[in-house]
């Protein structure tokens, strides 16, 4: 079993995003009273206590208390740990010794065992909420891969996706990490935008590249439903980009970076060459790799290989109640079917550069079932979008732009 992983929710942000449909809270005075554990600014102070005791609950020699699970599970999935990541929502709204206290707490109560490169900590972190100072406090405090929340380094991108903060800010946090010492520092930026352009794209990409981060993710924007941007669109005020548009915009991002020394090792992640330093996402490989992850803070899934998943309930009352009661706050557990496993086998491997070997898809039994899927891979290849390489299948240039349908034809 390889080494999981270990996720820390923190569901607020300093304000709502128009695109984002996940689980956080917006963070002004009032906000978190009504969520049940504290008004005006208590959140703070609450929120880290409960995570805390989350922890203690989990990591406690008798706590393992999964509805429906043999504890001898559990405890052999999670008995090591080498990746820790802090996400959200905006982790860095909270106070930089309140996160260094949270990662002691999670370093001491998990079993941590450093891998060859030593533990693997990423904190996502979001310009506009937070300081140069703020920074070393991290980088002392064990970090060792900062994330930022870029998303565009034009203004009126931003504006248009709702963050709270401008490029300027950006290009200034940029500067700040490097100079308290990150040196494994990612951006995410966002593409697809309405009426986008390639050369706009191409400006983005460019900005991005003169910071030489070690690692870049590029989102294509999606229209979630109830965010803001999709009410927009179904009244008609913006106009999504075409699928083609996307499309080139995606293959545009490819060769861009791949000519720039990024291997992009997933749809949409792009790790620097550099000599032996590998800058790939070690925990986020977890997540597309069947490795066990654990979740923990309202809406954090969990993943107990070969095929028991679990979360907590996105509400934050609901978790506060549950772990103040000394209660388990997993709301709910499930175990995957064969062709579930089939399903998430392929879709999480063709996203991956690595794609997939037929025989080691789980939940593919039987001389038919494989020589049916063979054979659909085969038509695949012969049109062009997927390929071969030391028996593993994965898709072609052409074949990225179109991954969703390749994985339809598959499934
Ligand atoms: S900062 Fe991130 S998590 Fe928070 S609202 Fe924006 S996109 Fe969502």
């Amino acid at each position: 079993m390889p080494p999981a992983g270990l996720y820390l929710h923190i569901p607020f942000c300093a304000a709502r995003c128009a695109y984002c449909d996940f689980y956080s809270l917006p963070v002004g005075p009032s906000s978190a009273s009504g969520a049940g554990i504290g008004s005006g600014a208590d959140w703070r102070i609450r929120y880290p206590e409960l995570l805390k005791s989350h922890m203690r609950q989990f990591a406690g020699a008798d706590a393992i208390r999964l509805p429906g699970l043999p504890r001898s599970l559990s405890a052999a999935a999670f008995s090591r740990f080498d990746t820790l990541y802090l996400g959200g929502g905006t982790p860095t709204v909270l106070p930089p010794e309140t996160l260094a206290d949270l990662i002691s707490t999670a370093l001491d109560l998990f079993p941590f065992v450093p891998g060859s490169d030593g533990i693997e900590i990423t904190m996502e972190a979001n310009p506009g909420t937070l300081s140069g100072a703020d920074l070393t406090l991290l980088k002392s405090a064990g970090v060792t891969r900062l994330n930022f929340g870029v998303q565009s380094f034009s203004d009126a991108a931003l504006a248009l996706l709702g963050r709270i903060h401008t490029a300027c800010e950006a290009v200034d946090i940029i500067r700040a990490a490097r100079d308290a010492g990150f040196d494994n520092l990612g951006l995410d930026l966002i593409y697809g935008l309405p009426g986008q352009t390639e050369e706009e794209w191409d400006a983005d990409l460019n900005a991005a590249l003169a910071r030489a981060p070690e690692h870049l993710s590029c989102y294509l924007l999606t229209y979630e439903p109830g965010t803001p941007l999709s009410r927009k669109a179904a009244a008609g005020a913006l106009t999504p980009l075409s699928d083609d548009g996307c499309g080139d915009l995606l293959r545009h991002t490819r060769r861009r970076l791949h000519s720039s020394g990024y291997a992009g090792y997933e749809v949409s992640s792009f790790a620097l060459r550099a000599g032996r330093k590998d800058f790939r996402s070690r925990h986020n490989r977890k997540y597309w790799t069947g490795a066990p992850y654990l979740g923990l803070g309202p809406a954090a899934h969990s993943f107990l290989p070969p095929d028991t998943r679990f979360h907590q309930a996105p509400d934050l009352a609901e978790y506060a109640k549950r772990i103040q009661a000394g209660d388990s706050p997993v709301t709910e557990v499930e175990a995957l079917t064969a062709e579930q496993r089939f399903i998430e086998g392929v879709c999480l491997g063709l996203r991956r550069a690595e794609g997939i070997a037929p025989e080691e898809l789980p939940g593919l039994s039987g001389e038919k079932a494989r020589a049916v899927f063979k054979n659909r891979l085969r038509n695949l290849e012969i049109q062009g979008f997927l390929e071969r390489t030391e028996g593993r299948w994965h898709l072609t240039e052409s074949g990225w732009p179109v991954m969703d349908g390749v994985i339809r034809r598959l499934i």
